[in-house]
């Protein structure tokens, strides 16, 4: 009894700080919050590297309103030994991010995978597990915002590389997969015989060719004609099957217009474009995706196109980083310092379309560390434990799975 006498106490005098600082301090600084963080080299450099996933955290913040905080489980670690550089060379990797994503129906009846971060925003809801899993590769040079300039050739600006991965984290992240098939396309596997054969993320939902206007979620419905078991599933059976189905051309199809084309498809930014319009790739209503390189999952349609994006101010998520700039230099080079962030305009507004709550105006982040962020921090967590203690949650239509990580390369 007198235990629980000191808990009710302890649980109000949390609400009571948390509606006093809301009164002084409407909304935090940054929403993401680390909740594990392993890190295997010296204090000092796992202390940077931690300082630096919070400042990612507040330039996000900066652009994007919160409902609920994005958790972060992070890593500072070797990727080869974390992931086997035997199957895939994560030599040249600087970092990956995987979202944790969930299956549900999206408000057009169909099912889609959603990055949890997303799901909590749209539907205010509580769910427990970390949003994003980061791993940035210990075996890189790195240059921490602070350190002696110019930046010595072959590192890495770290804070350019968690704001891109974060991005990823909130569903900047495509499903089409070229995976058994070598040289056609599918989107991802639906998780049980109840539910679609391919299922596709939100973010495929806004793809379309600019040769057509062609949504490539069409395709997605044309593809689930295919009948396959997925509980028998292998892939050489899988494999034979496909490729002898009607679909295959169409899985091929998507792979050439995927591979080393430039300009084939982009993300469509308004719902006013009709789907038989011809679209120009300098369409204002496009950000155009990565088609230009040989295809590679990870690298290609889950990004922007590098030729078009580099050198303005949605350079963000081109796949690969250019080495000697640091975030500051590309934000000044391209005049987004105090416009827009690292977060440019076309980008602003598709997190917007995915749902998203984008800021009016962007406010460079006030990026003195110290006691304020650990408060922030604290009223986060409070937040979403009222949140959660409120929130009635329904898992039965609510499917979790580990996405496949999304890279930037060096
Ligand atoms: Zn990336």
């Amino acid at each position: 009894m007198k235990i629980l006498t000191i808990i009710f106490f302890i649980i109000l005098t949390l609400l009571c700080l948390t509606r006093t600082t809301l009164s002084q301090n409407p909304s935090p600084t940054n929403w993401f919050i680390i909740t594990k963080f392993q890190c295997t080299s010296d204090k000092t450099k796992c202390d940077k590297v931690k300082n630096v996933i919070n400042l990612a955290g507040k330039y996000i913040t900066a652009t994007l309103n919160f409902k609920l905080s994005i958790k972060i489980n992070a890593g500072f670690l070797d990727l080869c030994k974390v992931r086997k550089c035997d199957v895939i060379d994560y030599n040249n990797v600087i970092a990956s991010a995987s979202p944790l994503m969930i299956k549900f129906n999206d408000t057009d009846g169909k099912m889609r995978s959603f990055p949890l971060a997303l799901y909590k925003q749209i539907h205010s809801k509580y769910v427990a597990g970390d949003d994003i899993t980061l791993i940035i590769n210990s075996q890189k040079d790195y240059w921490f915002r602070g350190d002696p300039l110019p930046m010595p050739v072959g590192y890495v600006d770290l804070l350019y590389v968690v704001i891109h991965e974060f991005i990823h984290g909130l569903g900047f992240t495509n499903s089409w997969d070229d995976y058994p098939l070598k040289t056609a396309l599918r989107p991802g596997f639906g998780d049980s015989p109840s539910q679609p054969l391919f299922v596709e993320n939100i973010f495929d939902k806004f793809i379309v060719q600019t040769q057509n206007g062609k949504s490539l979620s069409s395709m997605t419905d044309e593809l689930n004609q295919f009948q396959y078991n997925l509980t028998t599933y292998s892939d050489q059976d899988f494999i034979n099957s496909f490729s002898k189905s009607p679909q295959f051309s169409i899985a091929q199809y998507v792979y050439n217009i995927a591979n080393n084309t430039r300009g084939t498809m982009g993300l469509l930014l308004t719902s006013n474009i009709q789907p038989s319009n011809q679209l120009s790739p300098n369409q204002n209503d496009i950000l155009l995706l990565e088609t230009s390189i040989l295809f590679n999952n990870g690298s290609s349609i889950g990004h922007v196109d590098m030729q078009t994006y580099n050198n303005t101010s949605d350079f963000l998520m081109v796949y690969s980083y250019t080495s000697g700039e640091t975030l500051d230099d590309k934000m000044e080079k391209t005049g987004s310092t105090n416009t827009t962030g690292p977060i440019g305009p076309k980008l602003r507004r598709f997190l917007g379309v995915l749902g998203y709550d984008v800021k009016q105006s962007y406010t460079p982040p006030d990026i003195n560390i110290g006691i304020h962020i650990s408060f922030n921090l604290l009223l986060s967590f409070i937040l979403d434990v009222i949140l959660s203690s409120v929130l009635n949650l329904d898992f039965s239509k609510v499917f979790i799975l580990k996405a496949n990580p999304y890279i930037l390369t060096i």
